[in-house]
């Protein structure tokens, strides 16, 4: 019988991009995955720092883990990932028992610390180097399904005022765009067909060899043969060139999605957080992004109560809310980031009008998002399928290119295709469909 490992991700889909990698980092060591962690000889914790509510959640899992390694006390223990980088003296005082602590770039250090742990019973690894060239040539057992990850950059340089990532994910870098091209390929010679690239300010990326810049990455991406749909993520209002935007009208594969985080509608407030724009040119973006590339999808991220954020500011995140009608949003009460410089703002703003703002911001989301959906009733999407649906398993289940999701009835052995359905009802959380017979 071989060990088994069991990982739990939480967070952002860098963090899913680098549990692939500590999961090929294990089977390479001949462990087997397994998802109870009571069985598991390994279990890794890959953590989110972005907010208050995932951190609180690292330490709960951590004390359910000590009561398991109490009654087996040969499991191993790993914590990765964002908190590991800014909380790794923290994991240590209050999770003595945790064998590995790794920053997110410092996977390179998994192998030898997991074959460590292994054979040693009182053995505790930390390694948090956040400006450590990550070693993206370690294997990766990659989640199956459709779809895949592929980083362009690593960590951020912008700082924003609430942000804990350039503290957890270092210094900014790019990835060569021989070694890019090489994992897109790779994937889809696995059988993926749609590829979203990842990085915090995909704007910023630069070919370390010859200076080139996204919009020319995703024009090579895009030409990669097999590939047919391409995303990225995240691109940031201050550096989201015309020319990407051109790029992506240009680019067949490079699906009509944009995710542009838009944080606040008040300028005064985008300011305090240091975001380098203004809702006016924010506006402006998204109008001139519309207009290059059709039928494009743009969701957003906005948080609600950054310190000194007064009612009439957060009225103008709503107003912002209602000119754009956004396709969907990530929305968020801001929380306190050891370190970040909103920490040491002064007027916070009180738990309940976070709550309340919130309330509101999504109750006016909602109604847009479903308005959007309905008014697209009739319309035939092509949607790259998943599989069958969880729910209701006679249907199948799949993304159209502005990433909605699509259920569908239709013939049989649709997983893995590209499929013409048209959007009977539209919903907040998508549509259902048919099979177009006529396509
Ligand atoms: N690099 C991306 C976002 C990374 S974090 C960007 O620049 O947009 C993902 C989202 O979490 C952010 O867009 C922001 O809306 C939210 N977020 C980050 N820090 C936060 C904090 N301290 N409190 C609440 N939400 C936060
Ligand atoms: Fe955080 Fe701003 Fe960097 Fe995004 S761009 S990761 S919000 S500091």
């Amino acid at each position: 019988m071989p060990e088994l490992y069991y990982i739990d991700t939480m967070g952002c889909q860098m963090n899913e991009r680098d549990s692939e990698t500590i999961a090929g980092v294990l089977q390479s060591l001949g462990l087997r995955p397994t998802d109870d962690p009571q069985v598991a000889r390994v279990a890794i914790l890959n953590t989110c720092a972005v907010r208050e509510k995932p951190e609180h959640k690292v330490f709960s899992k951590l004390g359910d883990w000590a009561k398991l390694k109490r009654a087996r006390p040969e499991l191993v223990i790993g914590v990765c990932g964002c908190v590991a980088q800014v909380m790794a003296d923290e994991i240590r005082a209050r999770a003595p028992y945790v064998d590995l602590i790794l920053g997110p770039r410092n996977l390179s250090a998994l192998r030898a610390g997991v074959e460590r742990a292994l054979s040693d019973d009182r053995c505790a690894i930390c390694v948090t180097d956040p400006d450590e060239l990550p070693d993206d040539h370690q294997p990766a057992a990659r989640t199956p399904g459709v779809s895949a990850f592929v980083n362009v950059t690593y960590g951020c340089d912008n700082f924003c005022a609430y942000c804990v990532v350039p503290y957890a994910r270092g210094r900014e870098v790019s990835r060569p765009a021989g070694d890019i091209l090489a994992e897109v390929q790779e994937v889809v010679a696995e059988g993926y067909r749609e590829v979203t690239l990842l990085g915090q300010n995909v704007n910023s990326y630069r070919d370390p060899h010859s200076g080139a810049g996204f919009p020319d990455l995703l024009r090579a991406v895009g030409a990669v043969e097999g590939l047919w749909r391409l995303r990225f993520t995240t691109s940031h209002p201050k550096d989201c060139s015309e020319s990407l935007l051109r790029a992506m009208a240009g680019t067949p594969a490079a699906c009509e999605h944009l995710h542009l985080p838009i944080q606040a509608g008040a300028d005064e407030v985008l300011a305090r957080m240091g975001r380098g724009y203004t809702y006016a040119h924010y506006k402006s973006l998204v109008d001139l992004a519309r207009e290059i590339v059709p039928g494009l999808a743009v969701t957003t991220d906005v948080m609600v109560g950054f310190p000194g954020e007064t009612e009439e500011q957060f009225e103008r995140t709503l107003a912002a809310f209602a000119e754009i009608r956004f396709d969907q949003a990530f929305m968020f009460k801001y929380s306190d980031r050891p370190g970040t410089a909103a920490e040491a703002m002064p007027e916070k703003v009180p738990e309940p009008v976070k709550q309340s703002r919130l309330q509101r911001l999504v109750a006016l989301q909602n109604e847009i998002g479903r308005a959007v959906n309905a008014a697209q009733e009739g319309q035939v999407f092509e949607v790259l399928v998943e599989g069958r649906d969880g729910k209701s398993p006679e249907k199948w289940r799949g993304r159209t290119r502005g990433n909605k999701l699509m259920v569908f009835s239709g013939g049989q052995d649709r997983a893995g295709k590209l499929v013409a359905v048209r959007a009977v009802r539209g919903f907040l959380w998508g549509y259902l469909g048919e099979e177009d017979a006529m396509a």
